[in-house]
């Protein structure tokens, strides 16, 4: 960590993104910086949207419907992204809340979602959460399993804006994020969701045109 500020935190990660582009040839414009907010209370987030920063992630519906109602009420023109695992039970809610959903992982949330989409006239991007590392504790959908889930999504006509991945820890997170381009490529999906506060900057150089970052901005949970 850099600095104690939050306006320096998040100044000091667009610099690192704009640096990590620029080796890459991307323009920093092309990545959307996701502010994943868990954890954080209120007071913690408002100094970070003072900042400029417009939008946030979480990982928990119920959470996010305690919290974001009135930040968004004082902010209007925020967006709210769901970043951790979502159960079918709460697709409803999770569609009328977030404006994206990085969490499509199988089939029965497919049908899940699209039921929630009709029902509330709302249609959040979705990115489809692969288990890039094949690790059975992790959420996410097998990658011999994706071509058959993007097509349930397709003829469902959800609207796919691309994948997601958390790779596994405590290794070179590259090849994981090289993976998932290829994937998004083969597919036709233009959007990448990946890079955390540990990885961002290659997953930029990699292509992610989202990166979730916690830490980084607000210190450890
Ligand atoms: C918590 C979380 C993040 C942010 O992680 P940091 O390491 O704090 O940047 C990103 N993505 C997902 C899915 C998360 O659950």
């Amino acid at each position: 960590m850099t600095a104690d500020d939050p306006a320096a935190r998040l100044a000091e990660t667009h610099a690192r993104i704009a640096r990590a582009a620029a080796t890459a040839n991307r323009s920093a414009g092309a990545v959307t910086l996701v502010a994943v907010s868990k954890t954080h209370p209120v007071d913690a987030i408002r100094p970070l949207i003072a900042a400029g920063q417009r939008v946030f992630g979480e990982n928990r519906v119920q959470e996010a419907q305690a919290k974001w109602p009135e930040l968004r009420t004082e902010t209007p023109d925020l967006a709210l992204h769901l970043v951790g695992q979502l159960q079918s039970n709460k697709a409803e809610d999770a569609v009328a809340l977030f404006d994206a959903i990085h969490a499509l992982d199988r089939p029965s949330l497919v049908s899940a979602l699209a039921r929630a989409m009709d029902r509330t006239g709302r249609r959040p991007a979705l990115f489809v959460q692969v288990n890039i590392g094949a690790e059975a504790q992790k959420g996410g959908c097998a990658i011999a399993d994706l071509p058959a889930l993007l097509a349930a999504a397709r003829a469902a006509d959800l609207p796919v804006a691309g994948l997601m991945c958390v790779p596994p820890a405590g290794i070179e997170a590259a090849p994981y994020f090289a993976l998932l381009a290829k994937l998004a490529r083969d597919n036709g999906l233009a959007g990448l969701s990946m890079g955390m506060s540990g990885d961002f900057e290659t997953a930029v150089t990699l292509g992610a045109t989202h990166v979730r970052v916690g830490t980084a901005l607000f210190g450890a949970r």
